[in-house]
């Protein structure tokens, strides 16, 4: 490796574009083509052509009318064509004195005057023509695409692009063509050399839209990369330990049942004892529950936690917000301690004082269960011996934090911990006895189980790659009694009309919700915009109690409006995005949305999963003002209608992906995680299937070929697809 101080300027922006490795270099795929293969006729050449010709200089002058520019004719013989620079050097001037012959290259433009190319690429007529065409790649300032290709083509011939595919494995289908009379296969450097320079005879076509071979093998291959290290990383874990956790006959977990104040829903049930069994091996649950909102999954934590706490050990819950965590906590408490169990409860507005109380119940062993924000990973809080993490709504976690997460569950494992016996019989191994694992790829640590919960389903492609690590439970049922909502799109014009519906609900004695956009970087408009509409409200609807509810607010503020609202003496709680998930309020039964073509879809399905909770039938107002316009844009209309045509979450997530790409959907998992470069999940799932079938056999029978193979796509990466 060269000194950073020593490398030129290209050298350093190479490094900028993560251009590192020769693989890199070789895995840079152009940005499209130019065809320089042929000289053009300007005779034959038709307005818009970026074309290539030759041809002699006939005039060359500066003018200054209507700006300083230089004026080069040239002929080629069929026809005459006027060369047009802004910014010029003397030298180049020089090179395109009268008489002598270029080879100029640019984008024909037709006027009345003749044919005209404005600031074409030019060098001396001859030379040998490319019999390839010429890639352009992507760049930065300070890397000029001469350097780039150079690069690209000697990373290309010094890199190992040996196959690992190993024999035996079969190569999808998409990789075929008929080459010479012959059906074979593309091999990766064979695609890789045919894609940075392409025969001039390609259909273009197949290389834009990539459904050419040449890219179907890229594809394959990178999907089975990513394939490979998620299974790797499910089955590392599956020879990690954990403590094995049963539910006892009559034990807390019946208790439980026994005192809510309704029955589980078959589907509640089905993932609580998929959960449970989990529990119960020594190897530790990595586990999604997938439930719209509104499905029943609080209870299905606290089922998870009772069987934890009853086996003598600790049961971490953490939500996004204060506020959920808060309702959580409230929850629980309700429900297990006069059942016996100490629930404890940490957040980042906690006083000092509260705080070293709750983290000495926590060290001492004493709270079985710890409910709170972000401030459960946090450094001071020690786990006496920590069995199960359950997330809440994960997806709005950062990678870093539930990386954290992985640490303190580790940390509480630690040898001489409870949590660190050995498991009984032999379903996990310990990694030092196991000829595959050691390195990277196989240490033994113990750990605690972890159940992450989300409300927004994963589309099945995106859990069949990204998720494909995790095992998933799914709620597909929400609780008997709850009548479906209603949901209008309705002008900002009409908003007089909303007012009235309010006034209805509430003399029925339900309560409403009333949220205002989230406008980004500005949280101070934000305010401005929920005060205004409180202020409004408050004035319209007279004798009401209107509430107020922001981000900004102190905690303790925003816990007295909360608890106003939730105890039913708040009609209407006007609110910036802080409720966007959890609350549970079963009485409301309107929700209002303000400038609703500003949310994100998954995020208004939330926000309207905050009403329908109780028998009321309910309805969700999607107000949306067009602007200035007067049009509302493509996908902000995409999202309403959506929102307006269905109420089922799955039906929702795959709607998002659509709209947004997996890219944004993926939120937090995909942030320094390898994302997909080549492959496209709403087009390749043929290709993804074949990877998912492959991936096993590979792992199996040539472990070495499927370590080579997600080395040289993954590199240090895969790391973070194991968050
Ligand atoms: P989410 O899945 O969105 O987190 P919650 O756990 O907050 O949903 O549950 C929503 C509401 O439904 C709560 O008021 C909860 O007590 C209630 N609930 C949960 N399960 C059932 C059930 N099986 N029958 C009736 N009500 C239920
Ligand atoms: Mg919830």
């Amino acid at each position: 490796m060269t000194d950073k101080k020593e490398m030129s300027a290209p050298q350093k922006a190479l490094l900028k574009l993560g251009l590192a490795r020769d693989i890199d270099l070789a895995l840079h795929l152009p940005l499209r083509y130019e065809d320089e293969t042929r000289i053009v006729k300007l005779s034959e050449a038709r307005e818009g052509d970026t074309a290539q010709i030759e041809a002699t200089v006939t005039a060359c002058e500066v003018t200054f009318r209507p700006r300083r520019q230089l004026l080069v004719t040239v002929d080629d013989g069929s026809d005459t064509c006027v060369l047009r620079f802004f910014n010029f050097y003397p030298s180049q001037q020089k090179a395109l004195a009268v008489g002598t012959r270029i080879r100029a290259r640019g984008e024909l433009k037709g006027g009345f005057l003749g044919w005209t190319m404005m600031h074409p690429s030019f060098r001396a007529a001859g030379g040998e023509l490319p019999n390839a065409l010429t890639p352009v790649y992507s760049t930065v300032a300070g890397l000029p695409q001469a350097y780039l290709r150079r690069a690209v083509l000697g990373g290309l011939a010094r890199a190992d692009l040996s196959d690992t595919f190993p024999p035996g494995v079969a190569v999808p289908e998409a990789v075929f063509s008929r080459k010479n009379g012959q059906r074979s296969a593309w091999g990766l450097r064979e695609s890789l050399s045919f894609l940075h320079q392409p025969a001039p005879d390609v259909a273009l076509a197949t290389l834009e839209d990539h459904s050419h071979p040449a890219w179907q093998r890229l594809k394959a291959e990178e999907l089975l990369a990513q394939q490979l290290s998620q299974l790797q990383s499910k089955r590392e874990r599956a020879r990690h330990r954990a403590p094995a956790l049963a539910a006892p006959a009559g034990g807390l977990h019946e208790k439980l049942l026994a005192v809510l104040p309704f029955q589980l829903t078959r589907a509640q049930h089905r993932v609580g004892e998929d959960i449970a069994r989990d529990l119960a091996r020594p190897v530790p649950m990595h586990r999604l529950l997938q439930g719209d909102v509104g499905s029943g999954k609080t209870v299905v934590a606290a089922l998870a936690a009772a069987i934890c706490i009853d086996a003598g050990r600790q049961c971490a819950l953490m939500a996004p917000t204060e506020i959920l965590a808060e309702q959580h906590f409230r929850k629980l408490i309700g429900w297990l301690e006069p059942l016996g169990v100490r629930v404890a409860w940490l957040t980042g507005g906690q006083k000092k004082k509260e705080r070293a109380a709750m983290l000495a119940l926590i060290a001492s062993g004493e709270a079985g269960l710890v409910v709170g924000t972000h401030a459960v990973i946090q450094d001071q809080v020690q786990f006496r011996s920590l069995a199960l993490a359950i997330i809440d709504e994960q997806h709005r976690f950062g990678v870093a934090q539930r990386l954290a997460l992985r640490g303190k569950m580790q940390e509480s494992a630690r040898p001489g911990s409870i949590a660190a016996r050995p498991p009984q019989g032999d379903a996990a191994p310990s990694g030092g006895s196991d000829p595959r694992s050691g390195g990277a790829w196989g240490l033994s640590v113990s750990e605690p189980h972890l159940l992450m919960m989300t409300a927004t389903p994963i589309p099945r492609t995106l859990a069949m790659s990204y998720y494909a690590d995790l095992d998933v439970s799914t709620i597909d049922e929400l609780p008997p009694g709850r009548t479906p909502i209603v949901t209008k799109v309705i002008a900002e014009q009409r908003r007089e009309q909303v007012v009235e519906r309010i006034r209805a609900q509430l003399a029925q004695g339900r309560q409403v919700y009333w949220v205002c956009p989230l406008i980004e970087e500005s949280e101070t408009v934000d305010l401005t915009n929920a005060t205004a509409t409180h202020e409004a409200l408050s004035a319209a609807l007279p004798g009401v109690m209107v509430g107020l509810l922001h981000s900004r607010m102190p905690a303790a503020e925003k816990k007295a409006v909360m608890s106003l609202f939730t105890g039913g003496q708040m009609g209407v709680l006007v609110s910036t995005t802080v409720i966007e998930v959890g609350v549970d309020v079963p009485n409301a039964s309107l929700m209002v949305i303000e400038h609703a073509e500003r949310f994100g879809l998954s995020q208004l399905h939330q926000l309207r999963g905050r009403v329908g909770r109780g028998a009321a039938a309910s309805a969700c107002v999607l107000l949306y003002s067009a602007g200035d316009s007067g049009r509302l844009g493509e996908t902000a209309r995409a999202r309403l209608k959506a929102m307006a045509e269905t109420g089922d979450g799955f039906e929702i997530a795959r709607r998002d992906l659509d709209i947004r790409g997996p890219g944004e959907f993926l939120g937090a998992r995909q942030s320094g995680a390898a994302l997909l470069r080549f492959a496209d999940l709403a087009t390749d799932t043929d290709l993804l299937e074949w990877a998912r079938a492959t991936a096993p056999a590979m792992l199996d029978r040539h472990l070495e070929w499927a370590r080579r193979h997600a080395e040289r796509w993954l590199g240090g990466k895969s790391e973070y697809l194991k968050a």
